[in-house]
């Protein structure tokens, strides 16, 4: 275990946001963890749980304590000549685990590659890219309870996933440690390139393979999406908003173009779309800006702060409400100090 005091998070969250924490703590196993929640420390401060920062908006110094797991370790528990089960440490590189899948012909994750961020953060954000989401693999995780450090597992069904959603971010909200996440892979499985940019760049590929898949996720990403080293920032900002049949047939009767993905009875509608229409897209303010290959990502240009970037969001929110009538939800976790 190693405890920093008054450490900068400047390389702890990709938006590139220079704050400090009061306390910094990094633990290796699950008695760790144990032991940390039953310290004074601990009791006598209020505590966040970090992964790799890649969805986190820190508007200002944290006053307490901030922990981030090192768990690692990827171990087959089940297989079968169809399947495999793999118990994967919270603090494994998500990326790392990917790759690994996809070497061993594992199928499931692939079209999750390039995902910023660790294996404990995949369930509470039920990360999705790709026409998949993690929820279509997980079957069980592992926790441990913050307020008397009790071991606890969870079934997928128990964890209630919604889009980029999860249990642990709604009625269980900082009362849950993730340690451990199993994920149901498969052997030999056909992947699923159904998804619009997939299905074409696939094309490109031989065959489509869980290795190609990969491969093709990995070009699309690059192509789109800013580097965090290079341009701070969180990936999507906002939700798809989500909107009923009616609403949807009014938006429709004036912006016939508009893109949309069915679900269920309702529609979502891309954010990005939206914030493109309200000339948004590539605008900078001060530090900050708008993606210009992807309107639904806000960049730190260099020495921005939290408020600088909710401040760009108040803004598109605004104008996204003056122009559509629809609210957007930001994806990224705001943190105040
Ligand atoms: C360039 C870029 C592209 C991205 N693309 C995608 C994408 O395609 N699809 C997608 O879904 N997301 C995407 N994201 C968002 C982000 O990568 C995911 O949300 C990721 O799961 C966050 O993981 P993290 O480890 O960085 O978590 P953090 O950002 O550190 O934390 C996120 C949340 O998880 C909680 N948390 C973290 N670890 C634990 C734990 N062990 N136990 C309990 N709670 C925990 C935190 O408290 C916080 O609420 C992207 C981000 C970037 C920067």
């Amino acid at each position: 275990m190693k405890t920093f005091e008054n450490y900068s998070l400047l390389n702890n969250n990709t938006f590139g946001i220079d704050v400090q924490a009061n306390y910094f703590i990094e633990y290796d196993s699950v008695e760790e963890l144990q032991q940390l929640l039953r310290s004074d420390l601990l009791r006598e401060n209020k505590m966040f749980h970090i992964g790799g920062g890649s969805n986190l908006l820190f508007i200002n110094d944290y006053q307490g304590v901030i922990l981030h797991s090192k768990i690692g370790g990827v171990e087959a528990v089940e297989g079968t000549r169809t399947k495999v089960v793999l118990r994967v440490g919270a603090g494994v590189v998500w990326d790392d685990f990917v790759a690994y899948c996809c070497t061993k012909n594992y199928g499931g994750v692939e079209n999750l590659s390039g995902i910023p961020g660790e294996v404990g953060a995949a369930p509470v954000q039920n990360i999705g890219a790709y026409g998949v989401e993690a929820k279509e693999v997980i079957s069980k995780v592992e926790c441990v309870r913050v307020d008397n450090g009790e071991e606890c597992t969870f079934t997928a069904a128990q964890c209630r996933f919604g889009y980029r959603d999860s249990v642990f971010k709604r009625d269980w909200k900082g009362q849950y440690i993730v340690t451990a996440v199993y994920f149901q892979l498969t052997k030999n499985g056909v992947p699923n390139v159904n998804y619009g940019s997939l299905a074409e760049e696939i094309k490109k590929y031989p065959e489509v393979t869980i290795a190609n898949v990969r491969d093709a996720v990995l070009a699309i990403r690059h192509r789109k999406l800013p580097e965090p080293k290079v341009l701070g920032n969180a990936g999507s900002f906002f939700m798809n908003p989500v909107v009923d049949a009616g609403k949807f047939k009014e938006l429709q009767g004036k912006w016939p173009s508009i893109p949309f993905y069915e679900a269920g009875k309702q529609f979502k509608v891309p954010a990005g779309w939206l914030i493109e229409q309200c000339g948004w897209k590539g605008k900078s303010v001060g530090k900050v800006a708008v993606h210009g290959s992807q309107a639904l990502v806000l960049i730190n240009k260099g020495g921005a702060n939290g408020l600088d970037i909710i401040n760009l969001s108040d803004s598109i929110r605004q104008s996204v409400r003056d122009k559509f009538g629809i609210d957007l939800v930001p994806e990224v976790n705001i943190i105040f100090g």
